[in-house]
């Protein structure tokens, strides 16, 4: 039910939705959360306009009433809802409410990570940026630069230069089971190239997008699991190679899961 909260319905400045829903705002509030707005200019008989649909107001005026509990609907926003919400946040210089508005984005990483990381760019924002970084670091980094301001970029290039150097350290420890024959004849050649392809350069991650554009250690690792299994049933070292395979996984991950950034 719209206007549910009861402080939304009783403040002294009025504000109509693009859905012609009316919500009446405490101009106090309004002036100690946001630095954006003009109170001066409004006067009380007056209904400000907002391009955004009521559903999307009813969150955002909540933002500016930070000692109440936020709309259970808060939590479950759509990217898209969210984004919403936190554009009207942004442009009337609310911080507090822009931070947990830009904290909510980490819930939506898996599916929109150029967005996200555009969105951290541009409020300088380093922890959601931080989150995306195991998605995107295979981009080169002129796909980067545009999108992030200086200190970001240098710590994301930072970040990416780790993250190649961990995974020629294991692409090296892939020679941990070398006095198998099955493993040095078959599984390490298999890996390696799906690690570094045929022009020298991986685009394998930690992470991948919901997707699947992009194949992950995890996936590698099973497709040469499941190539091993179908091609080598009876093969001796199977065993041992299956055991190394996971292995070699967890430290893997373990490796490029520990890159600060
Ligand atoms: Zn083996």
């Amino acid at each position: 039910m719209l206007n549910s909260n009861t402080q939304i319905s009783a403040g002294d400045i009025a504000f109509c939705s693009v859905d012609h829903v009316i919500f009446h705002i405490h101009k106090a509030n309004l002036e100690l959360v946001s630095t954006g707005f003009p109170p001066a200019t409004v006067h009380s008989d007056e209904i400000i306009p907002f391009d955004e649909e009521a559903e999307t107001l009813e969150i955002f005026f909540s933002l500016v009433y930070p000692n109440c509990p936020l709309p259970h609907e808060f939590d479950r926003l759509t990217f898209t809802k969210l984004v919403k919400v936190t554009t009207p946040a942004d442009k009337w210089g609310m911080h507090q409410a822009l931070e947990i508005c830009l904290g909510q984005f980490h819930k939506h990483i898996h599916l929109h990570q150029l967005e996200i990381l555009e969105l951290g760019g541009q409020h300088n924002h380093a922890p959601l940026v931080a989150a995306v970084a195991p998605y995107l670091v295979h981009l080169p980094l002129n796909k980067i630069l545009s999108s992030l301001p200086y200190t970001l970029f240098k710590k994301w290039a930072d970040y990416r230069e780790r993250w190649i150097w961990a995974l020629l350290s294991c692409y090296k420890d892939l020679d941990k089971h070398s006095g198998c024959s099955l493993w040095n004849s078959e599984v390490k050649p298999h890996l390696q190239v799906q690690l570094f392809g045929p022009c020298g350069y991986t685009t394998v991650l930690r992470e991948g997008h919901d997707n699947q554009d992009q194949r992950t250690i995890g996936d590698r690792c099973a497709e040469v699991y499941i190539w091993l299994h179908a091609e080598k049933r009876h093969s001796e070292g199977l065993m041992c190679c299956e055991t190394e395979i996971k292995n070699w996984k967890e430290r893997t991950l373990q490796d490029l899961q520990s890159i600060p950034f």
